[in-house]
């Protein structure tokens, strides 16, 4: 792209491309290939001996994967990027790429379930430690800091509490004792937070979600600041080699084209279901961050341009009576997952933290009439529709 720096929706479409360098095509050609030719012996030895920047072999980059990096870079405000073949191929790339044996790390509380697991494999076989924290205050934050405290992994919001993390403050304690601060932030995409903007490190993304934005492709993202980036894609990339494959790549960058406007609808919808949840009498309780009584308002507002496409919220009654409501939805999928058109819903206590113990999952406030709600962009009227018809069976 020229030198003009355009508005997020027009990055979207254009960052990270330039047609004349691709036959004209109009959009990122997908260059299938494995490897790539050298004319000569010596164009081969400069290519690796990073004199000259062409192509080598797809694990260690590929041009219809380079698009994608640049364009993501740019719109979540970062130096450079990565893409990997999953959100947990990203994670395990960073968590994996910045720490060292007998280092700690302290993470948000409510995290997803597989970076839980992969958390508990790094301490078991590398002693990489980790606790876990609200991270809601300076105390609370110092209280978990140890000698050896490398890096800070937060979600926010958080999954499925959707708790909220204030960036600003976080990064505030973590810079002067040169901690990193790394932040999941799939559940807001670049549209609705840029964590790097508010100085943290690194941001990872499920492109999966709301990215990809259509349900049918698995693919991950980091984006940082060129020295980290650079190493990790030297390092746990290149050598554990979870990379994205060139369509996959493809599927991001059309995904990507129509970001904003999805994320837009996505907000609008949630934001009108959450209002009428909140009024229903079957409801207990919802926890929708654009929600004024919301306990982090205040930190939604000043760190998110919305309130996404994310609600959980109760019922009333029992385990039962919540099975029974999901049950009888018939728009809705039950299905893990979110970003998607589709709207989806799961039931973590049966579905997502099935496997955490009843009295842990209570102290994480996941009750067995929690459900998490992943608004799409249909008529927000049918979705409402078909919420209500199924809260009557309660
Ligand atoms: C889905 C998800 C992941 C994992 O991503 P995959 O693409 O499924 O590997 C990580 N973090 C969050 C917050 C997610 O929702």
């Amino acid at each position: 792209m020229k030198e003009k720096e355009y508005q997020f929706a027009t990055k979207a479409i254009h960052a990270g491309y330039d047609p004349n360098k691709h036959q004209n095509s109009l959009t990122p050609p997908i260059y299938q290939t494995s490897t790539f030719t050298f004319p000569t012996v010596e164009h081969g030895a400069n290519r690796f001996a990073g004199i000259d920047e062409g192509y080598i072999y797809s694990r260690l980059g590929n041009p219809t994967v380079t698009v994608l990096e640049e364009r993501i870079a740019q719109l979540e405000g970062g130096e450079a990027a990565l893409a990997f073949s999953s959100g947990m191929a990203a994670i395990s790339a960073v968590l994996i790429g910045i720490t060292k044996a007998n280092d700690h790390i302290i993470c948000s509380k409510g995290i997803y379930g597989c970076t839980f697991g992969l958390l508990q494999l790094l301490k078991e076989k590398y002693k990489i430690d980790h606790t876990f924290s609200e991270l809601c205050s300076e105390e609370d934050i110092l209280a978990q800091m140890k000698e050896t405290t490398s890096c800070i992994f937060i979600e926010t919001p958080m999954n499925p509490t959707m708790n909220l993390i204030d960036l600003e403050k976080v990064v505030s304690i973590a810079k002067e004792r040169n901690i990193k601060v790394v932040v999941d932030n799939t559940f807001c995409s670049p549209y609705l937070q840029t964590p790097i903007k508010l100085g943290c490190d690194l941001v990872i993304h499920s492109g999966t979600k709301y990215i990809g934005g259509h349900g049918d492709v698995i693919a991950g993202l980091i984006v940082g600041y060129k020295n980290t980036i650079n190493s990790l894609k030297k390092t746990t990339q290149k050598d554990i080699g979870g990379v994205i494959s060139p369509f996959d790549a493809w599927l991001l960058l059309r995904g990507l084209k129509t970001l904003a406007v999805r994320m837009d609808r996505h907000c609008e919808n949630a934001e009108k279901i959450a209002m009428k949840l909140k009024e229903h009498p079957k409801v207990k309780a919802i926890y929708y961050p654009k929600d004024p009584d919301h306990s982090q308002y205040q930190i939604m507002k000043k760190q998110m341009k919305n309130g996404g496409g994310l609600i959980s919220f109760e019922v009333k009654g029992t385990f039962e009576d919540a099975v029974k409501f999901v049950n009888h939805l018939k728009l809705i999928p039950i299905a893990v997952s979110l970003g998607d058109a589709e709207t989806l819903i799961q039931h973590p206590a049966s579905m997502t933290h099935a496997v955490v113990p009843a009295h842990i999952r209570k102290e994480m406030g996941i009750s067995d009439m929690l459900m998490r709600l992943s608004v799409g962009l249909e008529a927000w009227e049918d979705i409402w529709e078909d919420i209500q018809s199924a809260l009557n069976h309660i």
